[in-house]
């Protein structure tokens, strides 16, 4: 779709400027009349053309910001959203593309970035009464979210002991920091621990939200392709498995140990002598056999999460129509992935 786009505009990408930019106007203006009539496909479409018309340098943040309007009256909130993105991009010092782009963000759920939007956008209408409602009503949802998701824990069989430890800890985790686990994995893999660690004391941390059924190392594990990609490092340390008796018990550790250091567990970086901080992703269980060696089918479940941000890599970027959820970035990738 983006390529047709730009074959668009160098094809209208002539020396008349200014003749593509009326041209873009008089379509930006169907597209107003379509819009107010509450014709939306249409009104789309012309904003679409107005966006082909338009020049570069004259690349006007209004038209995505319309566009993303329409998008958002027909409910296609992961469509819309790349449009604010460009019109954040045009238009930085513009209240309108944060406030929007935040209604969006708050429809998919992803709360903090909306209360971040909101946060721009009173940056530069600090009065604003609607901007301040929205953001207290966003942090009203962040918290009911977190409260159905405390219902729903009832639902998944926990044994006493790690629905206790749960119920006990949960106030250690923010809402917006726990991945989905979509494949139901039993366990975690944990990068950057050092070598010495004792097995006793990786029990003592990781044991926090629900009881360790088995743990072990993998020496000699190099997990350079995907290193290069990321962080322009190679690794020669050793992973982690730590295996439990649920899928909630790692969420909730990879919520809450995701990025930290310990100094008492934590790989020192010989370079730079510092801690390494941990990194962590699910893994299946040695019981979890179909889950094992391949990749597992898409998931039955209706996710409009992107299989590719989860696992390693998702060309497509802000133009990906599946979800790309912070903290299940590279949640899913496992170690035969890289070969
Ligand atoms: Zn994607």
């Amino acid at each position: 779709m983006s390529d047709t786009n730009n074959n668009n505009n160098n094809h209208h990408h002539h020396n008349n400027n200014n003749k593509n930019f009326k041209l873009a106007v008089h379509f930006a203006q169907l597209g107003n009349d379509s819009a107010i009539e509450g014709d939306f496909i249409d009104a789309v479409k012309y904003y679409s053309k107005a966006i082909d018309y338009c020049p570069e340098n004259h690349c006007y943040f209004g038209f995505y910001l319309n566009r993303a309007l329409c998008l958002i009256k027909m409910d296609f909130f992961y469509l819309a959203l790349p449009d604010t993105n460009q019109a954040v991009r045009l238009s930085s010092k513009n209240y309108k593309c944060y406030y929007i782009r935040s209604r969006i963000l708050r429809k998919l759920k992803h709360y903090e970035l909306a209360q971040n939007d909101l946060k721009m956008a009173l940056n530069f209408r600090p009065t604003c009464k609607i901007i301040r409602e929205e953001s207290e009503r966003i942090i009203e949802r962040n918290e009911r979210e977190f409260r159905l998701f405390n219902e729903k824990l009832k639902t998944y069989n926990l044994n006493d002991k790690t629905y206790y430890k749960i119920k006990v800890n949960f106030h250690l985790i923010k809402a917006q920091d726990l991945p989905t686990n979509i494949w139901n994995y039993n366990g975690i893999r944990v990068e950057n621990i050092r070598f010495d660690a004792p097995i006793k004391l990786l029990k003592e941390y990781f044991s926090l939200f629900g009881n360790v059924e088995h743990i072990k190392r993998t020496y000699g594990y190099h997990n350079d392709k995907y290193q290069n990609q990321n962080q322009n490092q190679s690794s020669s340390s050793p992973s982690i498995f730590i295996y439990y008796y649920n899928p909630v018990t790692p969420m909730f550790t990879i919520a809450y140990f995701q990025g930290k250091i310990f100094e008492e567990l934590c790989r020192l970086d010989e370079q730079n002598q510092q801690y390494k901080s941990l990194r962590l992703y699910f893994a299946p269980t040695d019981h979890q056999i179909e889950l094992k060696y391949h990749r597992p089918n898409h998931p039955s479940t209706t996710t409009q999460e992107c299989y590719f941000w989860r696992t390693t890599f998702c060309h497509l970027k802000e133009r990906c129509p599946k979800f790309h959820l912070q903290p299940c970035k590279n949640i899913d990738a496992q170690i035969w992935m890289f070969k």
